[in-house]
């Protein structure tokens, strides 16, 4: 069973499946979602900068039954009682499993800082997409302040995208704007190396784009449109804001599922997802990659789903799992432009985790790159249409 119909859940899905298929095992691979449709999240940038509609970013899940012979319930789950192997649906329907895969992804905590949920614009569904679609189309000048409000968030490479794709784009329409990173991260994603760390900062001083380091976000005052945080406070005409990750509620309201150095996460274990104390359920979302050692980004979860269900085939087929984590390319746009960037995380047996920090390079920067992210998603998607 696999909970979750996003990135790590479709993914899982078609891996598995496959997978199973392949070694001829008959099994029911059931996905549990709360919606029928599935997002590729990223493709909310290209709506918030009128490149895409909200259509193009997502597909209907039932295409997995279609194509891929998964079934798919849409019935939110409400808990996970893993010691029974078993979940609760929020019908009050119970399912078993053998094998459970979590892909749930994290929530937005905008309730977390005063004044945060009511000041300002966001692009992190597809509601908030078209509203800051909106409100790009209505501004005319003046201060942009990209708030990162804690560390570590969905997508690292997410605020500098937008703030070096929006001084591109009012420098090429001759719009006055101070563009602003008002970041918790002292500097823009270090571990992606001293190559992608250098590429950010040229592009900031070629597009005039200034990043801050604030030591503590206190308040967003929504009325005097002020960022308030204990060493800095700045005043916005358009505020984008990025969300503070949270904790999914099923896995909240579940018994062992809240990491207890950190309620923001699920934990896990070893090098293939496992939940520390249940080895039949595997912790493959957004949730569970900072304890494993990754970003919070859909390619790690990509990767985490990949090597979970080939560890679940390879203990139901009988052969020994095949696959260690992948290299995780990461396209980003960069101004006019985008860039390949490429990881290879390597787990650490002595910390229990994946280290990916220095193992980072620079793989291309061009307006080509631009089209292989566009591309990617849209071709992901069209294999559910
Ligand atoms: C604007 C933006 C740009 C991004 N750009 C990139 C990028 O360039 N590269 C990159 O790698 N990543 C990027 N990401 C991040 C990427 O989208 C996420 O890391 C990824 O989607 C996480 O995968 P997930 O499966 O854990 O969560 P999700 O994809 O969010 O999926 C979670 C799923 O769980 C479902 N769900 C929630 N509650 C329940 C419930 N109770 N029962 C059943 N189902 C439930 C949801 O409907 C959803 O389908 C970006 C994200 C955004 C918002």
């Amino acid at each position: 069973m696999i909970a979750g119909g996003g990135v790590g859940g479709v993914a899982a899905a078609r891996f598995l499946s496959g997978e199973l298929a392949k070694h001829g095992v008959e099994a029911e691979v059931t996905l549990v979602s709360d919606r029928p449709v599935h997002y590729m999240p990223p493709l909310f940038f290209d709506v918030a900068m009128g490149e895409a509609s909200p259509e193009e970013t997502r597909a209907p899940l039932d295409a997995l039954e279609r194509r891929f012979g998964v079934r798919v319930l849409v019935d939110p789950l409400a808990g996970i009682e893993a010691g029974e192997n078993m979940v609760r649906l929020a019908s009050g329907r119970t399912l078993e499993y053998d094998y459970l895969i979590v892909a749930l992804g994290t929530t937005m905590e905008w309730s977390k800082y005063p004044g945060l949920a009511e000041a300002g614009h966001h692009n992190y569904s597809e509601e908030g997409a078209v509203r800051l679609r909106e409100e790009l189309s209505r501004f005319r000048g003046g201060d942009v302040v990209i708030l990162v409000p804690e560390t570590p968030y969905r997508c690292g490479i997410y605020p500098f995208e937008v703030a070096t794709v929006l001084g591109a784009t009012f420098r090429r329409r001759g719009i006055e704007a101070s563009v602003k990173i008002l970041s918790a991260d002292p500097k823009p994603v270090t571990p992606l190396g001293p190559d992608i760390h250098g590429m950010w900062y040229e592009a900031f001083e070629e597009l005039g784009v200034e990043f801050v380091h604030h030591k503590g976000l206190e308040e967003v005052d929504p009325e005097r449109r002020v960022v308030r945080a204990s060493n800095v406070e700045e005043r916005f005409d358009l505020l984008i804001k990025v969300p503070p990750p949270g904790l999914p509620e099923p896995l909240r309201a579940s018994e062992g599922f809240t990491l207890e150095s950190d309620p923001r996460w699920a934990p896990v274990r070893g090098a293939e997802f496992r939940h520390p104390k249940f080895d039949n359920v595997f912790m493959v979302g957004e949730h569970s990659m900072a304890p494993a050692g990754l970003s919070l980004a859909g390619v790690f979860v990509h990767n985490a789903a990949f090597v979970a269900s080939n560890a679940i085939a390879a203990e139901v087929v009988g052969y020994y799992p095949g696959y260690s984590y992948p290299t995780a390319t990461c396209a980003g746009y960069l101004g006019d432009r985008a860039f390949l960037g490429h990881c290879e995380p390597r787990y650490n047996r002595e910390l229990g985790k994946y280290e990916w920090g220095g193992r980072c390079y620079l793989g291309m920067v061009s307006s080509l790159a631009r089209f292989l992210k566009f591309g990617f998603y849209k071709s992901w998607l069209d294999t559910l249409k």
